[in-house]
């Protein structure tokens, strides 16, 4: 394989499949990684943003043990990467800020192996790395389309850095791993996507641990239906992400942000905050001012509706984080992807059917995940009642269907040994 820059304007006689991937995050990095030695297609990555910069950077993510049993399976040398430089993510627990337990969820009772909780600018490091020198940052896909007699694939490109402009043809399989608002799904989809908005924000910020920090392992704490969620990540730092009910329409109202409506949303009505529920609620107003917020929001799931182009990640399936999923599914589709890729090079015939085929082995399940987000966001509404909202989770159907998500991972179908005397031959 040839990880290669795009050049303005090239023009170029392929011989070797041409795989073009957009985006550089989690399903992109993990789709380069898995085929960067490759020596029999050429792939581009083109990124948007630069090497050290992204939005996400300043924050952290919980990442469910299906994802890492996945990678083991498909690409363990990703996957042992992201298990040593990150904690286990071993426990769920659910709380009132009053301090009343509600759920205490050993992830090992319906998974076959812990998640793990990790900084996102780690993550990006861990992933992007070992492309050192084959994605090209600074890189925006502006455009894609297919064109000329048998409607081959191109995309265009601008650089961010020096404002040129290029057209990359000849794609014989695109991949959008350019996140939930891919101009590539907006492409296949025939136009923007219409969100469906839950009228529920979220924020999140990552801060220093500081002494006698009482939070470790994945926990909630719910005020109602306002919701905190709080773990350690490594480098003795805390990520928190809290959420409330917003009104229907529109943005975030500014005085929703403010340390005084943030309190006031999370102290106990009849007595003083948990331990801690207090220490977040403190932490929370002390950084009002550097807070990422969102609104939770989710799409329609497609991933192969037109031939030789391939949605991966969020482009393919914009879901509510609820059960942190969105990057856990990143990392599953990217398995897949490089597994029907192999597949597909090894039959030589060609990549045209490689969306069709992922989609076939990935829309039932990520329906199922999808779902299962939403339904579980059902404390996060307005109204809900947290402790009713809780005991269902604590219920042998909902454990089930947990372990439906945590252990029932694509398996790999092409035979890596087989693969690497097919490629290397
Ligand atoms: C508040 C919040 C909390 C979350 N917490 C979790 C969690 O704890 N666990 C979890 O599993 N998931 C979580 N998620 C979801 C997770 O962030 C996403 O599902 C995940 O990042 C999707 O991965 P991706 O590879 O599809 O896209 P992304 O990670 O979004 O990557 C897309 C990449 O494409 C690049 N790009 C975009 N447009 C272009 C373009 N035109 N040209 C070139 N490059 C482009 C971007 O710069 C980026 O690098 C959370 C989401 C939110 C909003």
């Amino acid at each position: 394989m040839s990880l290669t820059h795009p050049e303005p304007h090239v023009s170029i006689v392929m011989k070797k499949p041409r795989i073009v991937i957009a985006g550089a995050g989690i399903a992109g990095s993990l789709i380069a990684s898995g085929l960067r030695d490759r020596t029999d297609c050429e792939v581009i990555c083109l990124e948007r943003v630069g090497e050290h910069e992204q939005g996400e950077a300043g924050t952290g993510l919980n990442i469910g043990p299906n994802a890492i049993k996945c990678l083991r399976l498909h690409l363990p040398r990703e996957a042992e990467a992201i298990v040593g430089n990150s904690l286990p993510w071993s426990k769920w627990t659910i709380a009132l800020t009053s301090g009343r337990p509600l759920m205490d969820l050993r992830l090992m009772d319906v998974a076959d192996n812990a998640g793990v909780r990790i900084r996102w600018a780690e993550l990006y490091a861990l992933l992007r790395g070992p492309l050192d020198g084959h994605i090209a940052y600074n890189t925006e896909l502006i455009g894609c389309g297919q064109d000329g007699p048998g409607l081959t694939t191109f995309v265009t490109w601008r650089s961010r850095e020096t404002g040129a402009e290029g057209r990359i043809d000849d794609i014989d399989l695109l991949i959008a791993g350019d996140g939930r608002y891919s101009a590539i799904r907006q492409f296949v989809l025939g136009g923007p996507d219409t969100p469906a908005f839950l009228n529920v924000c979220l924020y999140r910020v990552l801060f220093p641990a500081g002494p006698d920090c009482p939070i470790d392992d994945y926990g909630q704490w719910f005020n109602g239906p306002n919701r905190l969620l709080a773990f350690r990540v490594p480098g003795d730092l805390i990520y928190c992400a809290g959420s409330f009910p917003i009104p229907a329409e529109g943005a975030i109202p500014e005085a929703m942000k403010q340390p005084d409506f943030l309190r006031a949303a999370y102290m106990p009505p009849d007595g003083p905050p948990s331990r801690e529920a207090g220490y977040l609620i403190e932490a929370i107003t002390r950084h009002a001012d550097r807070l990422h917020w969102a609104r939770l929001q989710e799409g329609s799931v497609s991933y192969g509706r037109k031939a030789g182009i391939l949605l991966t990640g969020d482009a393919a399936h914009p879901m509510v984080p609820t059960l942190g999923q969105g990057a856990t599914q990143a990392c599953e589709d990217a398995c897949v992807a490089v597994d029907e890729i192999r597949l597909a090079l090894a039959r030589k015939g060609g990549l045209a059917d490689v969306p069709a085929r992922v989609e076939e082995r990935r829309a039932e399940r990520i329906r199922f995940v999808v779902d299962l987000s939403r339904a579980a966001t059902d404390t996060m509404l307005a109204g809900a009642d947290p402790i009713e909202g809780t005991r269902w989770k604590t219920e042998a159907p909902f454990l089930l269907q947990l372990k439906t998500l945590y252990r029932d991972v694509p398996l790999p179908r092409m035979d890596r040994a087989d693969d690497r005397r097919r490629t290397f031959a």
